[in-house]
């Protein structure tokens, strides 16, 4: 039997959520339509897309742009959320909640949401073989995407973790906000400064910034390197890995970010593991 999922979003024309999807389910031998579903921008609209698509028999969506935290808002009065959606305050991916809909609660009210963004970008860098256990990393950013980066860091080893925002405050109120939702991220001593102040050596430096929408560059400190830079950002000429290639940093975009993220979906939605690399080579070879 086919099963049904989508992406929900607003532009939406642009995802490639559908094509990721169908080359998993390729790979698996699973019979599944993936769709693109627009939504006006608002949390009511948001509401009768997701309940409407459930109760058609829907197995799972994906959520983005700009309904992350909607979805959250959505799950935590309903179904419940995973420990990464909790303290990433946003959720990427809707399951209705099993346990709870065999003890009879009905389906609107069992709406289940997990954030699969951060633990797509460990898996990521895990898989080109950059270490991240005992690693000096810096995160230059402090919305959303990098939210949600840092219980999956933390949980994946890093020593020392610094974040970097063009707005200070921002930063400071992040950590604060992340320590009391998380003790595994209040006995880390996180760091924060300004964009500027960032300097000296790191392994890693993640640029979690929407700047490279802007083609504009970030005001890095001549005084800051790394071994590994990781831009969120794919898809374009990035500046921001330019700047460390010179400086023979090995650099990587975010594009393995954005399946793995998928990957996780999948796994949460059909029970399947998915070989991340082979779906990886298999894309890359569609015209
Ligand atoms: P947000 O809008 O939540 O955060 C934007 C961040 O960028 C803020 O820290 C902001 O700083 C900073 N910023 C924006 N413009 C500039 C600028 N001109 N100079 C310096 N800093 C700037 O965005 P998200 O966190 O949701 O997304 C960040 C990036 O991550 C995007 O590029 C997105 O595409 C990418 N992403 C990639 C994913 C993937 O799968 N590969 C998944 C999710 C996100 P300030 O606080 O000062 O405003």
């Amino acid at each position: 039997m086919t099963q049904h999922f989508i992406v929900i979003g607003n532009p939406i024309a642009h995802s490639k959520s559908p094509e990721i999807h169908q080359v998993f389910a390729t790979q698996v031998g699973l019979d599944i339509h993936y769709e693109r579903q627009y939504c006006p921008d608002d949390s009511d609209s948001f509401t009768s897309v997701v309940e409407a698509f459930f109760h058609g028999g829907g197995v799972g969506a994906n959520v983005t742009v700009p309904f992350k935290q909607v979805a959250y808002d959505c799950c935590v009065a309903r179904g419940g959320l995973s420990e990464h959606a909790k303290v990433a305050g946003a959720v990427n991916t809707l399951l209705l909640n099993k346990a709870l809909l065999e003890r009879g609660v009905p389906m609107t009210e069992a709406l289940y949401g997990d954030n699969t963004d951060g633990q797509g970008l460990v898996n990521h860098i895990v898989s080109l073989g950059w270490p991240l256990k005992q690693a000096r990393v810096a995160i230059i950013g402090a919305g959303g995407a990098a939210r949600g980066a840092v219980l999956p860091l933390i949980e994946a080893g890093v020593q020392q973790l610094t974040i970097a925002n063009r707005t200070l405050s921002k930063a400071q109120t992040l950590v604060t906000e992340l320590s009391a939702a998380s003790p595994h991220i209040g006995a880390h001593d996180i760091q924060t400064c300004s964009m500027h102040d960032l300097t000296g050596q790191y392994d890693l430096i993640i640029n979690a910034t929407s700047i490279g929408l802007s083609g504009d560059t970030l005001p890095l400190a001549e005084d800051l390197n790394c071994q590994y830079a990781y831009d969120m950002m794919y898809g374009r000429t990035l500046p921001f890995l330019q700047h460390f290639k010179a400086r023979t940093a090995q650099i990587s975009d975010g594009y393995g970010m954005l399946i793995g993220q998928a990957a996780l979906s999948f796994e949460r939605w059909t029970g399947y593991t998915i070989d991340v690399a082979q779906a990886t080579e298999a894309l890359q070879q569609k015209p």
